[in-house]
């Protein structure tokens, strides 16, 4: 049992977490470095959503209710970190959700749309097509949901994936505590925040977007500066770490 007051008790629980889905079979072996990267990127900022990042979930809120067809796209390590934060997110911006992983198994596939839905969430399930060009198995999606959406959220993704899905000419956004990943820098959108934390503000903006605003932020969407911004904090707080 984790002390609430260990002054790192929310990377502890996450941590926790996700050791347990990687021994249940949800989180891949791998996943758990990805998973270290990201905790490594979130010292750096303190650990706590910048003003960039608040701007950004805003941005992304505007991006899925302003969609034709919004998907949220969930790979392991999102469904055992936040599980119930997506069938939130799912509740406010009416996205579908759909399973897409690296290390793809049917019975990950099964386990995770297990969890999902168990939290809450509607998982789009069916026949999946080689639809995004890649040569992996990442390809395989559902032509009625990643294959048709026009923006597409993936959280923790990499680059690759990120650059297929923007050649398909769909918008990207994308959740990674990484400001220089190529994910990040290949997205249409990056919320370098915690999903975790960037899932809620992202719910929170769906239900509080004032009339005009959607279109003024999109319109005004510049990743460059967003990315730009993370680093900055970033280097501030590392020039000043031992003040
Ligand atoms: P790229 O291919 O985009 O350069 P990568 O090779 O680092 O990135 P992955 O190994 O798939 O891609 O890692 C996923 C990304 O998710 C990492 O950049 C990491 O910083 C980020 N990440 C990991 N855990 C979290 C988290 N809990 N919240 C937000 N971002 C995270």
């Amino acid at each position: 049992m984790i002390p609430k007051d260990h002054p790192r008790y929310r990377s502890l629980v996450a941590r926790e977490r996700i050791a347990r889905c990687a021994r249940e079979g949800i989180v891949a072996p791998e996943g758990l470095a990805a998973h270290g990267r990201g905790e490594a990127f979130d010292y750096l900022i303190g650990e706590k959503t910048i003003e960039s990042a608040a701007l950004a979930a805003r941005t992304a809120a505007a991006m899925l209710l302003s969609a034709r067809h919004a998907v949220i796209s969930v790979n392991g390590n999102t469904a055992a970190l936040a599980a119930a934060e997506i069938a939130a997110l799912q509740r406010a911006s009416g996205a579908d959700v759909e399973v897409n992983l690296f290390h793809r198994t049917e019975e990950r596939i099964e386990r995770i749309n297990r969890l999902l839905t168990e939290h809450g969430a509607r998982v789009l399930t069916g026949t999946p097509e080689r639809i995004v060009p890649l040569s992996h198995d990442r390809a395989l999606s559902l032509p009625e949901g990643i294959g048709d959406a026009d923006v597409v959220l993936v959280p923790l993704e990499d680059g690759d994936r990120c650059a297929a899905l923007r050649e398909m000419g769909k918008a990207v956004i994308t959740i990674d505590l990484n400001p220089l990943s190529r994910t990040s820098r290949t997205a249409t959108l990056t919320i370098v925040d915690e999903v975790t934390r960037a899932l809620p503000a992202i719910t929170a903006a769906c239900a509080s977007l004032e009339p005009g605003e959607a279109e003024r932020l999109i319109a005004s969407l510049d990743n460059t500066y967003l990315l730009r911004a993370a680093i900055d904090e970033m280097r501030e707080r590392l020039a000043h770490a031992l003040e």
